[in-house]
């Protein structure tokens, strides 16, 4: 089966075939790790991850490629501000990242890759466009993109771009105007600010510059998909096209996929606007880590998507249902044989949850047709018409099903149980949803471990610690009594 995708660059649907006949290559633009992900990233990266579990259920290999934007204004600003180098700053928040796609259900990339780690590539980017003399280099030292040598400039956004002004430069890495400048690809800095000795001078790459390096190292100067969120489109997007390809003549991403914005009511989730939910806040909540997922990629990723604690309960009792009746199914004692309803059920449900993938990704219809089967399931289940071939049968779909949407097998309790050990090792635990707290029980084995802890921290005379732990116990409910034969507890 072949799915028909929309394609930014050429405005229609269009099929997604490897161009070299074996493995699709793709690029995904990554987190800049300087902070928690918000969910609103998560709705990008969820969607990628429908793209390339579609592929793979259509049998096409992938080879999928995400970088970590280790180094850029934000990052720097943040670990001055914390007074530690960026290498010291970045790893937490990297790894906070990867812990959360993986609470998600989140297959993770064949290639992980950070731009810190190809420096070098960057540099002969920089040296080939200047061959090329479509980079140059300004007294202080910075490099800039001479858009003038790309007549292309904007062929992705297609934006109205104000007339360029030759010249006109701009060296943040994020800007929003609609308007063509000469960007930055190399930012000079003195010593003593995040740099690198190089041949083009000391200094940093800019953030556009990273994602063509990176991509044209592990998938080639010319490739077949390219990934993010519709903010990226313009500039970074756009921006990674003009270098690229003044570079090496070719065209870099055959196909360009953007998802379309998590909305907080009608406005973008965003840090900045401070209208954001991490995946952990969520969690602490008592929300799952499968509803999250399903309500983020239940809308289809052309559509943008309002963020409802309705949506989240809504996606909650649809995987309820699901779950109840694969239950169902599989502890059901049926008779041989099949019945053509049920048989005829499940083939068409197959068959339109496969269209509904292969047309643009169209997760809501593809849902739909699954529960309709889910339907027809439990009434043929309750009236005793289901054999066991038709569980055969139904099973198998929901298998398909689930091979892309991940949210049937239940992984629902390490994501929360890692949400609490985070939120006590961060001193969050008033953000604890209660009946979590309760559920958490401890064995009487950590409970012992606990108070030896603590009776350690006493002898020590750390009595902050020592109080900790007791109300980190009394919030499990589990109530400690200091007494002149040593430390005496029972559960509430
Ligand atoms: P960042 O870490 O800011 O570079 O963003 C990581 C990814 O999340 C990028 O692909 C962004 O386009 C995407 N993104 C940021 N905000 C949202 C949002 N509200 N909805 C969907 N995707 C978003
Ligand atoms: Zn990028």
């Amino acid at each position: 089966m072949t799915l028909r995708l929309f394609n930014t660059l050429s405005g229609q649907l269009d099929e997604v075939v490897p161009a070299d006949g074996a493995e699709l290559r793709m690029y995904a633009c990554g987190p800049t790790v300087y902070d928690y992900g918000h969910i609103g990233n998560f709705r990008t990266f969820l969607q990628v991850d429908l793209l390339r579990r579609t592929l793979r259920l259509f049998g096409t290999r992938v080879r999928h490629v995400m970088n970590i934007t280790d180094v850029d204004d934000k990052i720097i600003r943040n670990a001055a501000a914390a007074g530690v180098p960026i290498s010291e700053y970045t790893p937490r928040f990297e790894q906070a990242f990867l812990d959360d796609l993986a609470s998600l259900a989140v297959e993770r990339p064949e290639i992980l890759t950070r731009a810190t780690e190809h420096i070098p590539q960057m540099v002969s980017l920089v040296e080939r466009l200047a061959a090329r003399n479509a980079a140059y280099r300004t007294d202080d030292g910075n490099w800039y993109f001479r858009l003038s040598a790309f007549p292309e400039y904007g062929k992705l956004s297609k934006k109205d771009l104000d007339g360029m002004t030759d010249g006109a430069r701009v060296d943040v890495d994020e800007y929003e105007r609609d308007s063509a400048r000469d960007f930055a690809l190399w930012k000079a800095t003195p010593p003593g600010e995040t740099g690198w000795e190089t041949a083009i001078g000391r200094g940093r790459p800019g953030w556009h510059l990273e994602c063509s390096a990176m991509a044209m190292e592990f998938l080639g100067e010319s490739f077949d998909l390219h990934a993010g969120g519709e903010d990226l489109m313009f500039p970074h997007h756009e921006n990674e096209i003009a270098q690229s390809e003044s570079a090496t003549g070719k065209t870099f991403a055959r196909h360009w996929f953007h998802v379309r914005f998590l909305l907080v009511n009608g406005r973008k989730m965003s840090k900045s606007e401070g209208n954001f939910f991490t995946l952990r806040d969520l969690l602490l909540r008592g929300y799952k880590a499968s509803a999250i997922r399903l309500a983020l990629i239940s809308v289809p990723y052309r559509h943008q998507l309002n963020f409802t604690f309705d949506g989240l309960d809504e996606a909650t009792s649809a995987i309820d249902r699901l779950r109840t009746f694969a239950a169902r199914l599989r502890s059901a004692d049926l008779p041989a044989g099949s019945s053509l309803a049920c048989m005829a059920a499940a083939a068409r449900a197959e068959e339109e949850f496969r269209d509904a993938l292969a047309g643009d990704l169209n997760t809501a219809e593809a849902r739909a047709a699954v529960f309709e089967m889910v339907r027809e399931g439990n009434i043929a289940l309750d009236a005793g018409q289901l054999r066991s071939n038709d569980r055969d049968a139904m099973l198998r779909v929901l298998d398909d099903f689930d091979a892309v949407f991940a949210v049937i097998a239940d992984h629902d309790a390490e994501p929360t149980r890692a949400a609490i050990e985070w939120a006590r090792a961060s001193g969050r635990l008033d953000e604890v949803a209660p009946e979590l707290l309760a559920a958490q029980t401890l064995t009487d084995a950590e409970v012992e471990a606990r108070i030896e802890e603590r009776n350690q921290a006493r002898r020590q005379r750390n009595f902050r610690r020592s109080d900790e732990i007791r109300d980190e116990l009394a919030s499990l409910g589990i109530l400690i009594e200091d007494s002149r034969d040593g430390v005496r507890w029972k559960r509430k």
